[in-house]
């Protein structure tokens, strides 16, 4: 494929403002393609690349983003492991966070009535397994073919391959016209139109259904201190938001803010040492370009980061 087809110089998804300043920019080979594994830094490619911020709104996005067509190079398929189990899936979900103190909230458990939910990017479509066993009719959609493959061979049956547009089809399929959830968990960010994408979810929903979104906030700790080493950038994360820009983008789509979660602080404060060590070792490697005797290192291995990420729950208008 030629180069320039990989990606598209674009305009600010919520405000139309082709107007921006440029918050990090990483040159060419910013990771040294001899000593590092780099599908989610540039595809593989060798290309710079650049955060930037609209000037009007304040919405954080890559500027220019790889194309739909190009999203396989930052997406490879070989490296998802096949030998995972039933148990160990469930075992070792880490959706505490989400479904007692989140979910449990808004709806009581044992469920008084039915709810029908949908978690979009769902991988091995844990969460609607572990939703499913709580009485929720339950279903994910997940765009990477072995996800679902190694999903189904597990008896995780409730999930179903294809893009978030898919969902149309699904709920014909399932006879279900409106879910009263609908999670992106690591997703939101992820998407290359998540003003258009999630207004098709949206379509699915009615007054006082909610939408559970988590992803990484800029307003967080690590970024403040990490900046352009922060461990969530990258080409596969196309947007960065902070509570005011998220806001803003569901505003635009008739929903308002119920609940937002933040990490504690507290727990932060407790793993600085080793980040900062973590911080060192990744920036010694990334100066010493000329070491090439190691073996090859994922890019991200030392980037640093907190527990970064923000749950934010919204409630149709
Ligand atoms: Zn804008």
């Amino acid at each position: 494929m030629m180069k320039e087809n990989l990606r598209n110089e674009r305009d600010c998804i919520l405000c139309g403002s082709e107007s921006y300043e440029i918050l990090h920019y990483y040159p060419k080979e910013y990771y040294n393609h001899k000593q590092y594994i780099t599908y989610s830094w540039d595809g593989g490619h060798k290309i710079d690349f650049q955060v930037v911020k609209c000037n009007k709104c304040g919405l954080v996005y890559l500027n220019p983003s790889f194309t739909e067509e190009s999203l396989h190079y930052l997406y490879p398929t070989s490296i998802i492991p096949e030998n995972l189990t039933y148990n160990n899936l469930i075992k070792n979900h880490n959706f505490n966070f989400l479904i007692k103190p989140i979910i449990g909230k808004i709806y009581k458990m044992p469920l008084k009535s039915k709810v029908n939910m949908i978690d979009i990017g769902t991988r091995y479509g844990v969460l609607p397994e572990l939703l499913s066993k709580k009485g929720f009719n339950a279903f994910g959609i997940e765009y990477n073919k072995k996800c679902v493959e190694v999903a189904h061979k597990n008896g995780i049956k409730n999930i179903y391959q294809g893009k978030l547009q898919d969902i149309e089809k699904i709920s014909n399929e399932l006879k279900i016209s409106n879910f009263n959830l609908v999670t992106l968990i690591d997703v939101i960010e992820h998407l290359i139109n998540p003003l258009e994408e999630l207004r098709l979810i949206s379509k699915f929903q009615k007054k006082g259904d909610r939408m559970i979104i988590t992803t990484m906030n800029l307003d967080s700790l690590g970024y403040k201190i990490f900046k352009e080493d922060w461990h969530y950038i990258h080409n596969q994360h196309m947007f960065y938001f902070n509570k005011k820009t998220i806001e803003k983008l569901f505003h635009k789509l008739s929903y308002e803010i119920e609940y937002v979660s933040n990490t504690k602080k507290l727990i932060d404060l407790i793993i600085i040492p080793k980040l900062i060590m973590n911080w060192f070792k990744h920036k010694i490697r990334r100066d010493n370009f000329h070491n090439i005797n190691e073996k090859k290192e994922w890019f991200a291995k030392h980037r640093p980061h907190f527990f970064d990420l923000f749950t934010i729950v919204f409630k149709h208008k």
